[in-house]
């Protein structure tokens, strides 16, 4: 008993030691250029951190383990948000689930462990809500972590991501390190990867939209049946609670990232219509998978430590269009 409050003192310590991140402290956000990545950076700017280290792909490969215990031995970042990951939307994840496993996998070896070595802080590590199993009860709470099978679409990226989880908190346990896991829902905005074959429903949607639109087609093609329920969370939000977690959070158990509401696929093409301005009309095509036929995550845990989204999909869906605008991304095609 004696023991226990001993070593939970010691605990309380060293949670009070790492408090909040300083404005100076040195920040290591791996994934920058990527949706999330930028959202960070894009937040972490504008609250006036300013000791930011970042890394392209080229600059620094994840997979290579030497490449980063290099980079980390020269930098030695105080504070990790682990935002790198192979990421695809449910075409590119069930045609190749060999590089999503490797690729995701091997970035979160590297990277935890070479936090772990060089004296970390604090790293947060960004999972994903296909971490659960596919018929799970809805809402998703963290506690269903593996209690059934996954869904099959994406089970090779779902497996890396439960994997990254359990480093963490393998480390936790082992060597006392700070690293938190989060389970964000399918997430959306600027700096989204819009090509038709790999992207999530989102940004393929809103492509399609732009571009059916410009040329004057009549229709635009939907994946699957349009009855999947999915949960959406714009980007910016993500960022926010990100970094509240980062600051405030002082457990290391997983937390979920969600706006506690979803919607079915035709109801979030008719939004994306309307924020559009589109008028034609939408033709599912049933050949392409559902996947899971609903996610909606359990946001209680978060709630209760005061964080809730503030971005409303209209909102959310005018501002990624409005960049895509301002981007000109879409502007050469016929
Ligand atoms: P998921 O949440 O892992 O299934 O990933 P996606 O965002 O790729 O797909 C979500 C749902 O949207 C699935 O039911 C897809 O079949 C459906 N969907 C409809 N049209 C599209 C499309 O053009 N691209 C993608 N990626 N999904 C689409």
């Amino acid at each position: 008993m004696f023991l226990k409050k001993r070593i939970w003192v010691v605990l309380m310590m060293h949670v009070a030691l790492v408090g909040a991140m300083k404005k100076d402290a040195k920040i290591y956000v791996a994934g920058h250029t990527g949706l999330v990545g930028s959202a960070l950076v894009r937040r972490l700017k504008n609250d006036g951190y300013h000791n930011i280290v970042m890394r392209t792909q080229s600059e620094l490969d994840l997979c290579n383990q030497a490449a980063v215990n290099q980079f980390f031995q020269k930098e030695k970042p105080e504070y990790v948000f682990l935002a790198a990951a192979k990421v695809g939307g449910i075409l590119a994840n069930s045609q190749a689930p060999a590089s999503f496993l490797y690729d995701n996998l091997a970035i979160e070896l590297n990277v935890i462990h070479a936090a772990y070595q060089n004296g970390v802080k604090k790293l947060l590590f960004l999972g994903s809500s296909c971490i659960y199993p596919r018929n799970c009860p809805q809402p998703i709470k963290e506690d269903y972590l593996l209690s059934s099978e996954l869904e099959q679409t994406n089970e090779a990226y779902a497996v890396a991501k439960i994997a990254g989880l359990k480093l963490c908190e393998a480390y936790n346990r082992q060597y006392g390190t700070r690293f938190i896991s989060v389970m964000p829902t399918n997430l959306y905005g600027p700096h989204d990867n819009f090509d038709l074959n790999t992207s999530h429903v989102i940004p393929a949607l809103i492509r399609k939209c732009i571009q059916a639109q410009k040329n004057g087609d009549p229709k635009i093609t939907v994946w699957g049946t349009g009855t999947p329920y999915r949960e959406f969370l714009y980007v910016d939000d993500l960022a926010d609670a990100c970094l509240f977690l980062m600051n405030e959070y002082d457990g290391t158990a997983l937390i979920n990232i969600g706006t506690g509401k979803d919607l079915t696929i035709a109801q979030l093409v008719h939004a994306i219509k309307k924020a559009v301005g589109y008028k034609g009309t939408i033709v599912f095509d049933t050949s392409k998978p559902d996947g899971t036929p609903r996610k909606l995550l359990s946001i209680e845990k978060l709630r209760s430590l005061g964080w809730n989204a503030s971005t409303t999909l209209e909102q959310g869906l005018q501002q990624t269009i409005a960049w895509c605008q301002k981007e000109a991304l879409f502007n050469e095609e016929q």
